[in-house]
Protein backbone atom coordinates (compact mmCIF):
# COMPACT_ATOMS: atom_id res chain seq x y z
CA UNK A 1 0.00 0.00 0.00
CA UNK A 2 1.28 3.31 -1.02
CA UNK A 3 0.42 5.50 2.12
CA UNK A 4 2.31 3.10 4.06
CA UNK A 5 5.13 2.13 1.83
CA UNK A 6 5.48 5.90 2.49
CA UNK A 7 5.24 5.62 5.97
CA UNK A 8 8.03 3.45 5.81
CA UNK A 9 10.80 5.33 4.42
CA UNK A 10 9.64 8.23 6.95
CA UNK A 11 10.04 6.39 9.77
CA UNK A 12 12.27 3.59 8.63
CA UNK A 13 13.29 2.92 12.58
CA UNK A 14 9.49 2.65 14.04
CA UNK A 15 9.74 0.43 17.25
CA UNK A 16 7.66 0.21 20.41
CA UNK A 17 8.91 2.62 22.79
CA UNK A 18 7.84 0.99 26.20
CA UNK A 19 11.20 -0.02 27.66
CA UNK A 20 11.47 -3.95 29.01
CA UNK A 21 13.89 -6.62 29.44
CA UNK A 22 11.27 -9.69 28.70
CA UNK A 23 7.72 -10.51 28.41
CA UNK A 24 6.60 -10.29 32.05
CA UNK A 25 7.96 -6.55 32.30
CA UNK A 26 6.95 -5.44 28.90
CA UNK A 27 2.96 -7.19 29.60
CA UNK A 28 2.78 -5.13 32.70
CA UNK A 29 4.12 -1.87 30.91
CA UNK A 30 1.52 -2.31 28.28
CA UNK A 31 -1.27 -2.57 31.22
CA UNK A 32 -0.04 0.32 32.58
CA UNK A 33 0.03 2.42 29.01
CA UNK A 34 -3.72 2.40 29.12
CA UNK A 35 -4.78 6.10 28.94
CA UNK A 36 -1.16 7.43 29.30
CA UNK A 37 1.49 8.30 27.39
CA UNK A 38 4.58 5.46 27.21
CA UNK A 39 6.94 8.50 28.00
CA UNK A 40 4.91 8.49 31.55
CA UNK A 41 5.28 4.76 31.74
CA UNK A 42 8.89 4.40 31.16
CA UNK A 43 9.61 7.07 34.25
CA UNK A 44 7.73 4.30 36.66
CA UNK A 45 8.42 1.03 35.25
CA UNK A 46 12.57 1.12 36.09
CA UNK A 47 11.99 2.11 40.35
CA UNK A 48 8.34 -0.89 39.83
CA UNK A 49 10.58 -3.60 37.76
CA UNK A 50 13.78 -3.22 40.58
CA UNK A 51 10.90 -4.01 43.44
CA UNK A 52 8.95 -6.22 41.78
CA UNK A 53 11.03 -8.06 39.11
CA UNK A 54 9.33 -10.61 38.41
CA UNK A 55 5.55 -12.08 38.63
CA UNK A 56 5.84 -13.77 41.76
CA UNK A 57 7.25 -10.87 43.69
CA UNK A 58 4.42 -8.54 42.07
CA UNK A 59 1.61 -11.63 42.95
CA UNK A 60 2.23 -11.50 46.75
CA UNK A 61 2.71 -7.35 47.19
CA UNK A 62 0.17 -5.44 48.40
CA UNK A 63 -1.47 -2.87 46.47
CA UNK A 64 -0.76 -0.24 48.50
CA UNK A 65 2.63 -0.67 47.85
CA UNK A 66 2.62 -1.00 44.61
CA UNK A 67 0.64 2.70 43.94
CA UNK A 68 3.77 4.40 45.10
CA UNK A 69 5.89 2.98 42.05
CA UNK A 70 2.85 3.97 39.57
CA UNK A 71 1.55 7.07 40.84
CA UNK A 72 2.17 9.49 38.10
CA UNK A 73 0.42 7.14 35.67
CA UNK A 74 -3.26 7.83 35.41
CA UNK A 75 -5.56 5.10 36.24
CA UNK A 76 -3.14 3.90 39.46
CA UNK A 77 -5.28 2.91 41.30
CA UNK A 78 -6.77 0.25 39.30
CA UNK A 79 -4.04 -0.44 37.51
CA UNK A 80 -2.52 -1.41 40.56
CA UNK A 81 -5.37 -3.80 40.93
CA UNK A 82 -4.65 -4.81 37.71
CA UNK A 83 -1.02 -5.78 37.57
CA UNK A 84 -1.27 -7.62 40.68
CA UNK A 85 -4.77 -9.68 39.62
CA UNK A 86 -2.67 -10.21 36.28
CA UNK A 87 0.74 -11.59 38.10
CA UNK A 88 -1.26 -13.40 40.48
CA UNK A 89 -3.24 -15.67 37.53
CA UNK A 90 0.41 -15.43 35.29
CA UNK A 91 1.32 -17.99 38.44
CA UNK A 92 -1.65 -19.86 38.93
CA UNK A 93 -2.81 -20.44 35.02
CA UNK A 94 0.64 -20.16 33.04
CA UNK A 95 3.08 -21.81 35.33
CA UNK A 96 4.76 -17.65 36.15
CA UNK A 97 4.96 -17.20 32.39
CA UNK A 98 3.61 -14.66 29.97
CA UNK A 99 1.25 -16.94 27.46
CA UNK A 100 1.40 -16.50 24.00
CA UNK A 101 -1.93 -16.61 22.27
CA UNK A 102 -4.56 -13.57 21.97
CA UNK A 103 -7.21 -15.68 23.90
CA UNK A 104 -5.19 -16.30 26.62
CA UNK A 105 -3.50 -13.32 26.71
CA UNK A 106 -7.35 -11.36 26.97
CA UNK A 107 -8.28 -13.77 29.83
CA UNK A 108 -6.01 -12.37 31.97
CA UNK A 109 -6.93 -8.90 33.96
CA UNK A 110 -6.37 -5.41 32.57
CA UNK A 111 -5.81 -7.11 29.16
CA UNK A 112 -7.82 -6.43 26.32
CA UNK A 113 -7.34 -7.13 22.72
CA UNK A 114 -4.68 -4.08 22.26
CA UNK A 115 -2.29 -4.90 25.16
CA UNK A 116 -2.56 -8.69 23.86
CA UNK A 117 -1.39 -7.69 20.34
CA UNK A 118 1.20 -5.67 21.79
CA UNK A 119 2.80 -8.46 23.86
CA UNK A 120 2.28 -11.07 20.75
CA UNK A 121 4.41 -8.69 17.93
CA UNK A 122 6.42 -6.92 20.39
CA UNK A 123 7.61 -9.58 22.66
CA UNK A 124 7.61 -12.40 20.89
CA UNK A 125 7.64 -11.95 17.39
CA UNK A 126 4.21 -13.11 16.37
CA UNK A 127 2.59 -10.84 13.46
CA UNK A 128 -0.52 -8.78 14.99
CA UNK A 129 -1.40 -5.35 14.49
CA UNK A 130 -2.70 -3.24 17.52
CA UNK A 131 -4.90 -0.62 17.12
CA UNK A 132 -4.31 2.48 19.28
CA UNK A 133 -5.48 5.99 18.88
CA UNK A 134 -2.90 6.30 16.59
CA UNK A 135 -3.48 3.43 14.26
CA UNK A 136 -7.20 4.37 14.00
CA UNK A 137 -6.71 8.09 13.58
CA UNK A 138 -4.33 7.85 10.84
CA UNK A 139 -5.96 5.19 9.32
CA UNK A 140 -9.40 7.05 9.13
CA UNK A 141 -7.72 10.51 7.73
CA UNK A 142 -6.20 8.33 5.09
CA UNK A 143 -9.36 6.63 4.51
CA UNK A 144 -7.47 3.27 4.58
CA UNK A 145 -10.26 2.53 6.75
CA UNK A 146 -13.97 3.56 7.02
CA UNK A 147 -14.58 6.32 8.73
CA UNK A 148 -17.14 4.71 11.14
CA UNK A 149 -15.29 1.52 11.23
CA UNK A 150 -14.71 0.14 14.73
CA UNK A 151 -11.50 -0.60 16.11
CA UNK A 152 -11.77 -4.15 15.59
CA UNK A 153 -12.66 -3.39 12.37
CA UNK A 154 -9.86 -1.21 11.46
CA UNK A 155 -7.27 -4.07 12.46
CA UNK A 156 -8.91 -6.35 9.83
CA UNK A 157 -8.80 -3.69 7.62
CA UNK A 158 -5.03 -3.69 8.24
CA UNK A 159 -4.34 -7.90 8.72
CA UNK A 160 -6.46 -8.01 5.08
CA UNK A 161 -4.35 -4.80 2.98
CA UNK A 162 -0.78 -5.22 4.47
CA UNK A 163 0.97 -8.75 4.32
CA UNK A 164 1.26 -10.72 7.31
CA UNK A 165 4.95 -10.69 7.12
CA UNK A 166 4.82 -6.56 7.57
CA UNK A 167 2.47 -6.18 10.23
CA UNK A 168 4.37 -5.89 13.38
CA UNK A 169 6.17 -3.00 11.72
CA UNK A 170 3.40 -1.61 10.00
CA UNK A 171 1.87 -1.65 13.95
CA UNK A 172 5.46 0.43 14.73
CA UNK A 173 5.03 2.56 11.49
CA UNK A 174 1.57 3.88 11.93
CA UNK A 175 2.41 4.77 15.76
CA UNK A 176 5.35 6.64 14.96
CA UNK A 177 3.42 8.54 11.83
CA UNK A 178 0.90 9.27 13.78
CA UNK A 179 2.82 10.35 17.44
CA UNK A 180 5.52 12.38 15.48
CA UNK A 181 3.82 14.00 11.99
CA UNK A 182 -0.17 13.31 11.71
CA UNK A 183 -0.81 14.11 15.23
CA UNK A 184 -4.20 14.71 16.33
CA UNK A 185 -3.83 18.60 16.67
CA UNK A 186 -1.93 20.46 14.30
CA UNK A 187 -0.95 17.77 12.00
CA UNK A 188 1.62 18.72 9.50
CA UNK A 189 -0.11 18.82 6.01
CA UNK A 190 1.78 21.07 4.69
CA UNK A 191 4.95 18.99 4.83
CA UNK A 192 3.50 15.67 4.28
CA UNK A 193 4.75 13.32 1.44
CA UNK A 194 1.01 11.87 1.59
CA UNK A 195 -0.66 14.97 1.14
CA UNK A 196 -1.47 14.64 -2.45
CA UNK A 197 -3.28 11.10 -1.79
CA UNK A 198 -4.90 12.65 1.50
CA UNK A 199 -8.29 14.41 1.32
CA UNK A 200 -8.47 15.17 4.95
CA UNK A 201 -5.24 17.06 4.71
CA UNK A 202 -6.06 19.00 1.84
CA UNK A 203 -9.28 20.37 3.33
CA UNK A 204 -7.88 21.29 6.55
CA UNK A 205 -5.39 23.01 4.43
CA UNK A 206 -7.88 24.60 2.23
CA UNK A 207 -9.57 25.21 5.46
CA UNK A 208 -6.63 27.35 6.66
CA UNK A 209 -5.91 29.23 4.05
CA UNK A 210 -9.74 30.50 4.05
CA UNK A 211 -9.80 31.02 7.58
FE1 LIG B 1 -2.09 13.37 8.13
FE2 LIG B 1 -2.21 15.75 6.97
FE3 LIG B 1 -0.54 13.91 6.04
FE4 LIG B 1 -3.16 13.63 5.72
S1 LIG B 1 -1.85 15.22 4.84
S2 LIG B 1 -1.73 12.06 6.36
S3 LIG B 1 -3.95 14.50 7.62
S4 LIG B 1 -0.44 14.89 8.05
Amino acid sequence: MLAIEKMYEMFPKAHGELQHQNPYELLIAVILSAQATDVSVNKATPALFQAFPTPESLAVACVDEIIPKIKTIGLYRNKAKNIKACAQQLLQRFNGQVPQTREELISLPGVGRKTANVVLGDAFGIPAIAVDTHVERVTKRLRICKLNASVVEVEETLMRKVPKELWIKTHHTLIFFGRYHCTARNPHCKICPLLEMCQDGKNRLKAKEIL
